[in-house]
């Protein structure tokens, strides 16, 4: 695990912030580079990448594969965390098996969707009941398209209301990404024709 304020709040013991030079450990191994470490941060968000937390304020980056077991500093091997949850990790509280697979979620999610998107699945999962006007269901666009989400439109008074809620598949989605259901992500899917 190396250290990477990517907040607004910096500790002051630790200085490898997002600047142009390489991260430094506190050992002799080879430093993060920059250009990872952004590749690693953009792929989470921002955020720590245990999708009950998603903290902001200060993240580190821990490698999947250890590497006194040969982890290298790529992207692939590296996930963003934040102190809590990383600390939660080292306690044996968070099972390096569902590291991977937030891991494998993270790349295959935010492949088909951008952040912004994605916020607004776990908005609709916090807020079942949310209603909106006309103008405002566009930002569910391709939550909807995708069939994640739902529409439903009611009358009060003169105005026309949309109800946007989760769809069963946004729903199993946010489920099995929360519990780190590997299943999830190795269900063979139908083949587009
Ligand atoms: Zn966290």
């Amino acid at each position: 695990m190396q250290p990477l304020n990517a907040g607004v709040r910096r500790r002051p013991s630790r200085s490898d912030s997002m600047t142009k030079r390489p991260i430094k450990s506190q050992s002799n191994r080879t430093p993060i580079p920059a250009s990872v470490a952004i590749e690693v941060l953009t792929e989470a968000g921002y955020r720590c990448a245990v999708p009950t937390c998603r903290g902001i304020v200060v993240l580190d980056l821990h490698h999947i594969v250890p590497v006194r077991d040969g982890g290298q500093n790529e992207l692939e091997n590296l996930i963003a965390l934040c102190p809590t949850c990383h600390a939660l990790y080292e306690r044996r509280k968070i099972n390096p098996s569902s590291i991977r697979i937030w891991k494998a979620f993270l790349q295959s999610l935010y492949r088909a969707y951008d952040h912004r998107t994605l916020d607004l699945l776990w908005f609709l999962k916090k807020v079942p009941n949310f209603q909106c006007s006309g103008d405002g269901v566009v930002s569910f666009a391709s939550l909807v398209g995708a069939g994640l989400a739902e529409l439903e439109i009611s009358q009060q008074g003169f105005t026309a209301l949309v109800g946007v809620r989760l769809s069963e598949a946004g729903s199993r989605l946010l489920d099995a990404w929360s519990s780190a259901d590997e299943a999830f992500l190795t269900v063979p899917r139908e083949p587009t024709r």
